[in-house]
This record gives C-alpha cells, structure tokens and sequence, in this order.
C-alpha cells in the first residue's frame, strides 16, 4: 500500500504552513511548534497562531529565551495551558541538553518536556525522515478501516498502533506519515469517505464489507459533569480591576484570572462561595445570566459577583490591580475572557 499512497501524496499533498515544500527537508523547530498546537485542534484554528509564534521567536533558542507570561499571552485562546508551558520548558532543555537542536531519534525526543509517543514519533518522522509511524486520530481512521477493525476505541488504541507501524515502508517514512494523515483529513474522512477517489481502495477490508462509515468504533463517552463557580469581579474607584494569578499546577496553571471559588459540582451557595472572595467589599451585585466554559472533563458555570471598593484598596496577597484597558496584555484564558466581556456588559447594562 506504501507506494500507492506515497504516489498519491505526491500529487495531492496538502500545502500546510509548517510544511516542507517536496525534496526539502522540514525544519525539526517547525515540525514540533506546529504538532505542540494541533493536539486536539485544527489545522485552521493553529495557522495564525503559528505564523505569529514564528515570526515573534523565529528559532527554539529564540522561544526559550522569551518570559514564560509572554509565551503564555500568545498562547491565550489555544486552550491547553499545560501545553504552553511544556512547551517553553521544552525549548530551554533542547538549548541547555541539545545546544539548540532537536534530536532525532524518538527515545531522546519522549525525553523532553511534553513530548509524548505521538509527537515524538512524529518529529522523527516528518523531521528526520526516521522509520517511526505517528498515529493522530486520522491515521486510527484510515487503518481501522483498511484492515476492518472494529474493536472499539479507545481499547483498540494498541491494535491500530501496531498495524499503521506495519504499513510503515523503510524509504520515505515522514512522506508517509504525512500522506496516511493527509489521506485522513481529505479522503477517509469520519462520515462521508471519499472511497471511490482512494489509492488505497483496492484492498480495503471495511469498504469491500460496507462499513467504512461505521469505523472506528468507539466506547459510548460519559456525559461531561458540570461544575459550578463564583467569579469576583471587583473594581476599585480609580478603575483597576482585581486580577490574580493561578497556582503553576492544574488547570490554566500560571494563567492570570478573575478571582473566583473552587469549581466544584456542588458550588454551595452563595454566601458560601463569596467566602472565597479575595477581599470583603461589603456588597455584592450579582450579574444577570452565567459564563458558560467547557473544558475537557467538564462545563463549567460561573455565576459573577461584581463590587466596587474605594481608591488606594491594597491588593491582598497573590492578587495585583490592573487598569481595566489593560487587560489584554495578561495571559486570560479564554473562561476568563468570558467573565470580562460577562462583567463589562453587565457594567453597561447597569
Ligand atoms: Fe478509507 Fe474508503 Fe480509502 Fe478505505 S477505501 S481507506 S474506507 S477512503
């Protein structure tokens, strides 16, 4: 199959902005940027993101040398903090443990911050030209249903692992990563695959079958639980608002945010939660409506109390004022850009 598909790619490859043109090797740095931001997101929602981490850090020396803060500000919006910041600490060990260079075989590459199986294997694929075999959900697509796997995912996660890996050729290995997860994105998409315009439909058990659509199977997934919360939204008469910065562990870890309560599915109620407020305003003013987030392994609702306190309030411990138009130079996650335009409207509609 390794020749149909390579030849197929040759023709139909996507342009990607991280891409090597044909005969040009990639550059490591581009290939492990752009796989970082792709975890869990898509090809259109990085591009910009890309282009703007490049041209503000143009090498891995360049990254490592940045403030975490900044690193984490353009970041901001991507989702995945942890990713933010294992990125950057993988920047400074490639320069302090490699000299600035990304290594090229897969073990040294899962031995760095951040980088697991998949991306270890596919920088030393599509970066080195080494025989590894990334499996990204596209590629657990397309072999489920070239051989007709049906066990269900996330279980069958080791017997698609092992068949891509047998498919893999020995000449042009990073092409042929690339061209299965082309191949994935384009063709053997997850509803609709485009089999009669597929190299690889010869020899496909799940399409001679008539199944294809049906494949991968996967494990019903539990419905999200839902969290609750209090955000505090406390102005100061000069027009600051109350910032503080979370603990680097955990979610949105380093990320600056609105003060809030535990988010907890049973958020208590009011009074309650408004123990947790980083100061005593003496007077709530709770918001019309919720900041609806979802992350991962939950949704989160956050209720917004807002109050204002006088001129020269000090910032209690961990938390700093911040002049309401200059709040877009913080690192806010994207929640916690909700609570603003939340707490602004508010404010408006007051
Ligand atoms: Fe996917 Fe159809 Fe190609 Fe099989 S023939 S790999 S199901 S597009």
């Amino acid at each position: 199959m390794a020749p149909r598909l390579l030849a197929w790619y040759d023709r139909h490859r996507r342009t990607l902005p991280w891409r090597a043109l044909p005969g040009q090797r990639a550059d490591p740095y581009h290939v492990w940027l752009s796989e970082i931001m792709l975890q869990q997101t898509t090809v259109a929602a990085v591009d910009a993101y890309y282009r703007r981490f490049l041209a503000r850090w143009p090498t891995v020396g360049d990254l490592a040398a940045a403030p975490l803060d900044d690193v984490l500000h353009a970041w901001a919006g991507l989702g995945y903090y942890a990713r933010a910041r294992n990125l950057h600490k993988c920047a400074q060990a490639v320069v302090e443990r490699h000299d600035g260079r990304f290594p090229d075989s897969e073990a040294a590459l899962l031995a760095l911050p951040g980088i697991g199986t998949y991306t270890a294997a596919a920088i030393a694929a599509i970066a080195f030209d080494r025989k590894a075999t990334p499996v990204d959900g596209n590629v657990e697509r397309v072999v489920a249903r070239l051989f007709a796997i049906d066990t269900p995912l996330p279980a069958a996660k080791q017997e698609l692992r092992i068949a891509a890996a047998r498919l893999t050729p020995e000449g042009r290995p990073g092409d042929f990563a690339q061209a299965s997860m082309d191949l994935g994105a384009t063709v053997c998409t997850p509803r609709s695959p485009l089999c009669m315009v597929c190299p690889l439909a010869e020899g496909c058990a799940a399409r001679a079958a008539g199944i294809a659509a049906a494949l991968p199977r996967r494990t019903a997934k539990a419905a999200r639980p839902r969290r609750l919360g209090v955000a505090f939204w406390i102005v100061r008469a000069d027009g600051a608002v109350l910032l503080r910065r979370r603990v680097e562990k955990g979610l949105l870890g380093g990320m600056t945010e609105v003060p809030s309560s535990p988010w907890q599915e049973d958020g208590g109620a009011l009074p309650e939660a408004a123990a947790h407020a980083p100061l005593d305003p003496g007077g709530w003013r709770s918001l019309p409506g919720l900041v609806r987030h979802v992350f991962t392994h939950f949704e989160l609702e956050l209720t917004v109390l807002a109050a204002e306190v006088p001129a020269g309030t000090p910032a209690p411990g961990g938390t700093f004022w911040v002049p309401i138009d200059r709040l877009v130079e913080h690192a806010l996650p994207s929640v916690m850009k909700k609570v603003v335009r939340h707490a602004l409207a508010g404010r408006d509609g007051a």
